[in-house]
């Protein structure tokens, strides 16, 4: 499915101070002289989530967390739940990039469970999936993706807004990106994995694209059949990369 608005949605991971916030700055100046039919999101630090809703309150720029708990609350030191993320300001989450389930140990179940979480509480969760190199070279790209897609989607999905992105692994932070055939291919192979899991609303669900995308490359991938979107690393860092993607989609 074509999809012509895109989510481009940037994740500054462990990266960010109050200082950076002058980036949105840009951003939201940028987006407000010359307006986007893009949804474009910031994925910041928690700590960052409050000062940046006060900034984006009234731009066109929305706002995500970068993980969340899967219970409500609870004795979990050092988490947020999705009701926290919601109450700081944002809107969105990511759950399941492969940071947190190569590091973490996060399994589909969890990432699943984290994506219930999100959507009772209000938020959007971008499901992350993608294989490693070593399942790529033996050929077992698309099953492992495919079986990420069915396990680690929130059931109660249907009728409620979430997105899927597709980071390969190897690809993210690397330079390195999948040749348009091979982000087709699998795109394709997700489209029908959230079909046969979620009937004609799997059609809808937007699939993002994530790793290495820069300025240079964004209008390729972006224009690639079923990429609904980017999920941007280091690029989302500076607001005229990040502005570049945009002005690419
Ligand atoms: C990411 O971490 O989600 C990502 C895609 O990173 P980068 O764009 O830096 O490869």
């Amino acid at each position: 499915m074509k999809q012509s608005v895109k989510m481009i949605a940037g994740n500054w991971k462990m990266h960010g101070l109050g200082a950076s916030l002058v980036e949105v700055d840009e951003l939201a100046a940028s987006l407000a002289a010359e307006p986007t039919e893009h949804r474009v999101i910031i994925c910041p630090p928690a700590t960052l989530i409050e000062r940046l809703s006060g900034k984006a309150a009234g731009s066109a720029v929305e706002i995500g967390g970068q993980d969340c708990h899967e219970q409500v609350s609870g004795a979990f030191t050092g988490s947020i739940s999705a009701g926290m993320l919601v109450d700081a300001g944002a809107g969105l989450v990511i759950v399941g990039h492969s940071e947190r389930r190569e590091g973490f140990g996060e399994t589909d179940a969890l990432v699943a469970a984290k994506a219930e979480a999100a959507l009772s509480a209000g938020l959007e969760p971008i499901v992350c999936v993608g294989e490693s190199l070593a399942q790529r070279e033996a050929g077992n790209a698309v099953s492992v993706v495919t079986a990420q897609v069915k396990a680690s989607t929130p059931e109660s999905g249907p009728g409620r807004r979430f997105a899927v992105a597709y980071e390969p692994i190897w690809a993210i932070g690397t330079g390195l990106t999948p040749t348009v055939e091979q982000i087709a291919e699998v795109h394709l192979a997700i489209r029908t994995a959230l079909v046969e899991r979620f009937g004609e609303f799997g059609g809808a669900v937007p699939i993002l694209y994530g790793g290495s995308v820069k300025p240079s490359n964004a209008a390729e991938i972006l224009s690639t059949p079923e990429v609904g979107g980017a999920l941007v690393g280091g690029a989302s860092l500076k607001a005229a990369d990040f502005l570049g993607i945009i002005r690419a989609a």
